[in-house]
């Protein structure tokens, strides 16, 4: 598996353990194949340690900003305040996730700080559309073991807005991995200029994490209009009972969807961000 893209350059993970540096063939290019942190490879061993990359197996998951292979789970970060907690910027990386098919887990950091009602909002808000939320605190320790394990075993990569203490929890979950403060947040800032750099970094555990936040970009381009419901998995689960096959919830009558918003069995807040993600994504195609 390569786990550093540097430019060109590759370092390759074998299952025994051992890194090699690796270029890639020239025909990969050819192909249009450009390989990426994550991608499960064949090389060809040419000296001691250094290789080219000769095939790239199809991906399960893809993510482009930062390029990231076969991405198990997608943990979105966020904040009771510092910065103040978001709903719609939550649904948001929702929905880029659930349109890439990565699983989703929510993490509220910064427990320790006061906060009244988010953390019982939330669970009671996500836990309705099946999502998992952990609460935790990278200054205090609280919830850590429980993050660990949720990124045991997988490949995962932290999203959410900058300062709500991704990589203070990295930090945490492995002091070895010693990210700076305000590191991986630095990378987005700087942009196109520097060289792009990502890398998986390992835990103890088994587990991969990336050391770039997931979804830099946030607008909703590669989101198909008739896409958007399926990325709310709450709907999903009633939208067979309403009167039309692919009801876009919005001014269609006898709609399930709207029925539930009504009687509060969907999240006023879920429902109301979906209708302006519905709008961006239809002006969006009707701009092409
Ligand atoms: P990132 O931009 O998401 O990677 O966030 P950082 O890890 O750089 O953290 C941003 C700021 O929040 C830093 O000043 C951290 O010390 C602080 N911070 C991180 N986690 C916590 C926490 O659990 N509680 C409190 N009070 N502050 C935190
Ligand atoms: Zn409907």
């Amino acid at each position: 598996m390569i786990v550093r893209a540097i430019g060109s350059y590759y370092s390759v993970r074998t299952a025994e353990g051992e890194t090699f540096q690796c270029r890639a063939r020239g025909r990969l290019k050819k192909d249009g194949i450009s390989p990426a942190v994550g991608d499960r490879v064949e090389f060809t061993v040419h000296s001691g340690t250094e290789g080219v990359l000769e095939t790239v197996a199809e991906r399960d998951t893809y993510l482009a900003r930062p390029p990231v292979a076969n991405v198990d789970q997608v943990v979105i970060v966020c904040a009771p305040q510092n910065p103040p907690l978001s709903l719609q910027l939550l649904d948001r990386l929702l929905v880029l996730a659930e349109n890439r098919n990565l699983c989703a887990l929510i993490c509220l950091n910064k427990d320790d700080l006061p906060h009244d009602k988010e953390e019982e909002y939330l669970h009671t808000l996500y836990g309705r559309a099946g999502y998992k939320l952990l609460v935790t605190s990278a200054k205090l320790g609280r919830g850590i073991s429980e993050l660990q394990r949720e990124l045991c075993d997988r490949v995962s990569v932290l999203a959410g807005p900058s300062g709500v203490g991704k990589s203070s929890l990295l930090n945490r979950i492995q002091p070895g991995l010693r990210l700076r403060t305000g590191e991986i947040s630095e990378k987005l800032k700087r942009g196109k200029h520097t060289t792009r750099h990502v890398e998986l970094l390992s835990l103890d555990c088994g587990g991969l994490v990336a050391d770039t936040p997931g979804f830099s970009q946030l607008d909703l381009t590669d989101v198909k209009r008739e896409d958007l419901p399926l990325c709310f998995p709450e709907f999903v689960q009633i939208a067979h009972h309403c009167r039309f096959a692919g009801c876009m919830h919005k001014s269609e009558p006898d709609c399930a969807v709207k029925e539930a918003v009504a009687s509060g069995e969907v999240a006023k807040s879920r429902y109301e961000h979906y209708l302006v993600f519905l709008e961006e994504v239809t002006a969006q195609e009707r701009s092409y």
